[in-house]
């Protein structure tokens, strides 16, 4: 593990299961070069058969470039792995509709694990802690990370916002997204969008769910006048909540919708930003 404040993540990692802790007590932003250059030396100092990293932003970030330095084979964004008599890994694809087990010969091997997948482990462990100090030239890395800037809610990658507001072709035109925006705005929420409006040119690509735009999990996804197409739902469907707003009650979308207001999305959509605003400002009073 890797941070400012090793201390505190040690005591959390330390569970049943857990023999040894490494520790590197170094900054808490994260850093391309230091990261890389951390794990590698580890990596040369411990000699692991296998090395598994978060598929998070981060990890995504640094994995590959550890994998290729150390010039070991890594598998990406695994949902299990089988390591008991050489490595296979299984990992979705082509919008999670199928499922492959990848076989990894190789004595020592990498992979990114894709979070959520695993049940937390409990109970106090009793592992050792061991804290590793690298001499790793800060100047020397190539990148330093001067500030960071928080990004307004509407403009979060679809992949990582929490809640969607996601709009389909039943919004009929570019003007009436301002409507959406609204909705999304009040309730912090980052507007997606289906295909046809991405192919209208409404919402840049950036913004398209599904089998040809992106896969997102949020907790909570608002499909407005969106049909349900499989398409479609393949990017949404392991949303924690789905709410559907559509007049069409035969709509294949309410066959995954937790929630569903069957109703015309120009009187409903309004009428959920003032109830929401509503509720915000009584909250904040
Ligand atoms: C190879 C391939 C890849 C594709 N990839 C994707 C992809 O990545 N993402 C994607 O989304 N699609 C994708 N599609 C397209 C997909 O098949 C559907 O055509 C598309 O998802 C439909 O988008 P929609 O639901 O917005 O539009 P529609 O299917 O036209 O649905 C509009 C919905 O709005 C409702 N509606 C209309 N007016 C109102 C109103 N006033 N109030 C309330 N509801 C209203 C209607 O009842 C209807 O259900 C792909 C297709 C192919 C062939």
């Amino acid at each position: 593990m890797i941070s400012g404040d090793v201390d505190r993540f040690a005591t959390e990692l330390n569970r049943d299961g857990v023999d040894i802790i490494h520790t590197v007590e170094r900054g808490d932003d994260f850093n391309h070069g230091l990261y890389t250059a951390a794990i590698e030396s580890l990596y040369e100092t411990l000699q692991p058969t296998g090395l598994v990293m978060p598929h998070t932003i981060d990890g995504r970030d640094y994995a590959p470039a550890v994998a290729s330095k150390l010039d070991i084979p890594l598998v990406t964004d695994a949902i299990e792995l089988d390591a008991e008599d050489g490595l296979s890994v299984t990992r979705k694809m082509f919008g999670s509709k199928v499922e492959t087990v990848i076989d990894v010969d190789d004595d020592q091997w990498a992979v990114t694990l894709r979070s959520g997948e695993w049940p937390v482990t409990r109970g106090d462990g009793t592992a050792e802690v061991r804290s590793h100090e690298f001499d790793i030239d800060s100047e020397a890395l190539g990148t330093q990370a001067r500030e960071f800037v928080d990004v307004e809610p509407g403009e979060i990658e679809i992949t990582d916002a929490d809640v969607l507001v996601s709009v389909g072709r039943g919004i009929e035109s570019e003007e009436h997204i301002g409507m959406i925006r609204d909705l999304a705005e009040t309730i912090d929420a980052t507007v997606a969008a289906s295909r046809p409006v991405v192919d209208n040119g409404w919402l840049p690509k950036s913004r398209q769910v599904g089998q040809s735009g992106k896969v997102v999990t949020p907790d909570v996804y608002i499909a407005v006048g969106i049909s349900g197409a499989v398409q479609h739902t393949t990017g949404m469907k392991d949303a924690d909540t789905v709410v559907a707003i559509n007049d069409d009650p035969t709509a294949p979308i309410f066959d995954i919708a937790d929630y569903g207001i069957t109703d015309d999305l120009f009187d409903v959509v309004p009428a959920l930003t003032e109830e929401f605003a509503g509720w915000i400002a009584t909250a904040r009073m």
